[in-house]
Parts: C-alpha cells; structure tokens; sequence
C-alpha cells in the first residue's frame, strides 16, 4: 500500500518523538547488558524480568482511521469455502518464506467442519489436517538451523522465563520460521493462541506440529475472507482465557480487538506489530489519542530494517529474476531506479554477478553514493532503448511510464522491488493494440504490434516476495526482535511506556544483532575504560545515538 506523502511525513516526526521517549526508557532498562563476548548477561536479564507490574491502562475509545469491512455473523459454508482476495495488507509488506507441502492436498473440507483431535485430547485449534505434524515438525527443525540466534535467547532466558504469565495472542504468517518464534515464546513461560496475517501463507503442516503442541492455532492455507476472521475471533475470544499481549503483523488483529472486544484492553500490556502498515495504523491511532496501551514497532528497529531492505534483497532480487526468467546477469545492462536500502542491495548483487549497472536517482547524496560504488547515475531516457533490465525500488509512482515501455528493446525485462505497484505504469499496457501472453506464473510477456515483447514479471508487484524466499536468516532477526519487543512491553515496570508507540529501546537493538554475530563466529571488540571515557560510552552500549545512520 502506497502511502500518501504527507502521512509519510508525518510518521517520521512521530516516529523521531518516540525515538527520544524510548531512549529513556532504554537507560532506565539498566539491567539489560551486553558483556564482553557481546552476550546479554542473563543473570543480570533475570532482575529486569523479575519485576511484573501491575498495569492499568486507561480505557480509551478507539477507531480506526481506515475502517474495514465487518463481518458481523459467521458466513454460511457456502461462502466459507469460496477463495477470495488477501484482506491483510501484510502480504505486501512483510514476508512469508516457504511454499507448503500439502498445496496438492485435494481434501476439498473446510476446517471448520471437521472435527480433529490432538494426541493430548485437545480439539482447541483448526488446521488443515493434523495428522501432518511429523512434516510440520521436520519443516520447523530445517528452519531452527539458521535461526540460532532466536533458539540461544531461548536458552538462555528459559529458565528466567520472562515471559511466565503472558499471554500472547499472535496474527502473522504461520511458518515454519513463526513456529521457532512461537515456540521460543513458549519456552519463556508464554501461553499462545495463533491465527494467520495473510489466508494463503500458512503451511499447514506447520500449523498442524504447532497445534499437536498444544497451541491454539486457527490457521490454513486458502482461507476465505470469513475464514480469515472467524480464525481471528477463536483466537482471541477464547473460553476462560484472556489475552494480556499482542503480537500482529498488518494490524487485523489489533483491530479486530478494539472493534468486538474492547475490555480486553484492559488486561493488555501491550502490542509488537511488524508491519509498515499495522505501524502505520498504530501512529495514527496514537496521534487521535486513541491508543488506550503501549505499542513496539517492531518494523523500523535498525537491525531488522537493514535485513529486510538491503541485505534480503542483495539476496532475493537474483533469486526472483533467475526464478523466473533463467536470465544469465554477466555482461547484461541493467538500470536499477532509486538507490536507497533496496536500490544500494540489487545494485551490489548485480554488480557481483557481472553485470553493467546503471543508477537512477532525484537524491543528489544518493546518487553521489552511486558514484563512489562505481555506478554510472543515468536518467532512465538515456539508457532506456538499450537496457536488458530495469528494476524499480524507489517507493514512488509512474517511474517508468508507457512512453518509456514503448522504447524499450525487445526482450527487455521490466520488474519492481519497491513496496507498492506503482512504480512501473502498468495499467497503460492494458490496451487493445498490445497483447498479453501469461508464459509462466508471475510472467507475462507484453507484445507490440511489431512483434516486440517485453518482460513483466510480477505484473508489477514486488519481485521478491511474489517471486523467491525470504532467507530464513533474515526471518530470525525479526523474530528475535519481536521476541525480545515482546519481553520488554511484559516487563516493564509501569510508566516506562505510555499509551504511545516505541522504537525498540537501541540496547535490544544491539542485543538482537550481538546475538546473530555468534553464527560467523564474529568477536566483538570491547572498549578500554580509556576509550569509552573518550568517546563518553558504557562499555556495555548502546554505542550509537540514536540519530546515527547505519
Ligand atoms: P529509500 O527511501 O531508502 O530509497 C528509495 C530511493 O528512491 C531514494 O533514495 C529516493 O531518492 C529514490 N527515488 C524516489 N523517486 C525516484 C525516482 N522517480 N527516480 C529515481 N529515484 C527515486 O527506500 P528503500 O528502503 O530503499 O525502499 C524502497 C522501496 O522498497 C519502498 O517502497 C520499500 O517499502 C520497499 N521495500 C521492499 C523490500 C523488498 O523486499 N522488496 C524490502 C524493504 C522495502
């Protein structure tokens, strides 16, 4: 979803506000340290946990700026079982890795109907089919081995168990890389109630090992619309079970909760949300003065920025164009439009593969960037009849019009990475003179009149994520943000957060990353009392302010 400019601008004020109320709150958080090995130091962990306040929330009234459609009775079986379009927005903005095994699955029954047991006796979750665990089980194992980082916070704070008393209930993709999250959260002493962010991401071999856990999950891959929300509902009005955390991505949840159930507001501590969109929403609802408790945004903490924008698409943009269009890059011309975090991640990897890449900017620091990566800063109408590829990341709109489709050669490939599918002018190749032929899914071959085809992968929508995975490297990261988001909210002793929206308090920040160093066997420097006393730091960090540019 594109977002207007001026909310845009509006969201950086804010978020800059925040930014000074959470450093506070990240010196007051003292106990949280990073020892010599750039490890947390857990027995020290253990006392920022050990305090549980009670918290009591002013009720407010709450309303979303952008309401969306009710569903105020459960649908008939008939209209459960028809596929309809994602209602999340988080399909577009946050990431779901793995194809599922059971997509063959030609059990045509909705959940809904059937009647499943656990091995335990529990019939408290609605999956695919349950009797899938075991692969579940394997798909999360295969995940757990590049998330290391996320199974060492477990250990470590398993026996603290922060998180004893908490209830979370949770709205994201159902992975296998959620599952080592979920299960990392119940190692810290959480109970879980879990339902879907998106109705066709779920693995439901995956939801089934999780629900043969004993975690509530409402979950299945092609979800109708009522589907998706009656799933949201189970989760959240369960009986004898109130939840006091919550963990969204795309903020359906959340707003589920203040639409049908607002006293539960009163038992919650507080809400991670992942999503550019859900943080979008949280803002606005805090600048309404709406938001009656506190909430982490989790999506704009620097570690997870820097995956989820430079370094995955360093890895994914090749992975998509191969995936689709088995392109060879070497000696290929290739544009990329916007040099930010996404732009800078496709130019290196293209470069690595030997392509001659070119560099559209509007940003004169950017583009002075490009320069000295030794890019050639180009506008597109100078390069455009000669480019094998363009590739779009600037997060704006029309930057590569019909005119400029017109001119391109024949056999160009034309795709976007930016977040919205308004970069590339699609819908001007929608008309009579020029035929469309689908060749493979997510490909389309455009023709002109005289024959010319071009490329369009994606119709214009993200490459990567309709294209390729999300590495599961970068999933732990968000993860393990979330995780460690999840404990602070928790635990933090009353009045450290308001009814506002926080950045993750820098500290954590730095944790999370600490704690993925271990995989390279990385070792941290550590400062002499003489240097921290010169450059006025504890040892211990944050070692940047919160102003520096990563
Ligand atoms: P950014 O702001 O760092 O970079 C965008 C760049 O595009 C800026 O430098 C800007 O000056 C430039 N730009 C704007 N209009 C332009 C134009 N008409 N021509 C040339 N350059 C122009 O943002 P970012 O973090 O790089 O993200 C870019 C987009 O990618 C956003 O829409 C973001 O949501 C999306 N995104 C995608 C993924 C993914 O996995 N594909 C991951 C993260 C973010």
């Amino acid at each position: 979803m594109s977002e207007p400019a001026g909310d845009a601008k509006l969201e950086v004020k804010q978020a800059s506000k925040e930014v000074k109320e959470s450093e506070n709150a990240a010196e007051k958080f003292s106990a949280m340290t990073v020892s010599k090995n750039s490890e947390m130091n857990m027995g020290e962990l253990s006392s920022a946990f050990s305090a549980v306040p009670t918290h009591k929330p002013v009720k407010k009234q709450i309303q979303f700026v952008e309401e969306k459609q009710e569903f105020s009775r459960f649908p008939t079986k008939a209209g459960r079982r028809s596929l309809s379009r994602s209602i999340s927005q988080s399909s577009t903005d946050s990431y779901s890795s793995a194809a599922s095994y059971t997509d063959s699955s030609d059990d045509e029954t909705s959940p809904r109907d059937k009647t499943q047991v656990n091995s335990k006796g529990s019939s408290d979750f609605c999956v695919k089919n349950i009797k899938q665990t075991e692969f579940g089980r394997r798909e999360i194992e295969i995940a757990e081995q590049d998330m290391s980082a996320l199974l060492s916070l477990r250990k470590r704070a398993q026996s603290e168990k922060p998180l004893a008393g908490a209830k979370i209930v949770g709205c994201t993709h159902i992975t296998a890389q959620t599952a080592v999250l979920i299960e990392t959260l119940v190692a810290l002493g959480a109970q879980c109630r879990w339902t879907a962010c998106n109705i066709y991401s779920t693995q439901n071999e995956v939801a089934a090992a999780l629900s043969e856990t004993g975690v509530a999950v409402f979950a299945w891959k092609g979800e109708s619309e009522d589907d998706f929300w009656w799933c949201i509902d189970r989760c959240v009005n369960a009986e004898g079970w109130q939840p006091n955390m919550i963990l969204d991505d795309g903020g359906d949840l959340t707003h589920w909760v203040y639409k049908k159930y607002p006293n539960v507001f009163k038992k919650i501590r507080g809400i991670v949300e992942e999503s550019v969109t859900g943080v979008h929403r949280l803002y606005q609802l805090s600048k309404a003065g709406k938001l009656c408790v506190p909430a982490m945004n989790v999506n704009d903490s620097v570690t997870k920025q820097k995956f989820d924008n430079l370094y995955c698409c360093r890895e994914s943009i090749l992975d998509g164009l191969k995936r689709t269009t088995d392109v060879m890059f070497g000696g290929k011309q290739v544009v990329v439009c916007g040099y930010g975090e996404v732009g800078k991640g496709c130019c290196a990897a293209l470069k690595a593969l030997g392509a001659i890449v070119y560099v559209t900017e509007i940003d004169p620091i950017c583009a002075l960037q490009a320069c000295m990566d030794g890019f050639r800063v180009v506008k597109l109408n100078e390069v455009i009849r000669q480019v094998d590829v363009i590739i779009t990341c600037t997060g704006n709109k029309n930057v590569v019009t019909r005119d400029q489709l017109d001119r391109m050669k024949n056999g160009s490939i034309v795709c976007n990475m930016g977040h919205s599918n308004t970069e590339i002018d699609v819908a001007s190749l929608r008309t009579p003179e020029l035929t469309w032929e689908r060749v493979r899914s997510q490909v389309d071959h455009v023709i002109w009149p005289d024959g010319k085809r071009v490329i369009l992968l994606a119709e214009g929508r993200l490459l990567n994520l309709s294209c390729s995975t999300v590495p599961t490297f970068v999933l732990s990261i968000t993860a393990t943000t979330q995780a460690l988001a999840l404990i602070e909210l928790y635990n933090a002793p009353e009045g450290r957060y308001k009814q506002d929206v926080y950045l993750l308090p820098k500290k954590m920040d730095e944790y999370v990353a600490s704690l993925h160093l271990a995989t390279f066997d990385a070792h941290l420097t550590e400062l002499s009392d003489e240097q921290a006393k010169y450059l006025g730091l504890n040892k211990n960090g944050p070692f940047k302010p919160n102003y520096y540019r990563y």
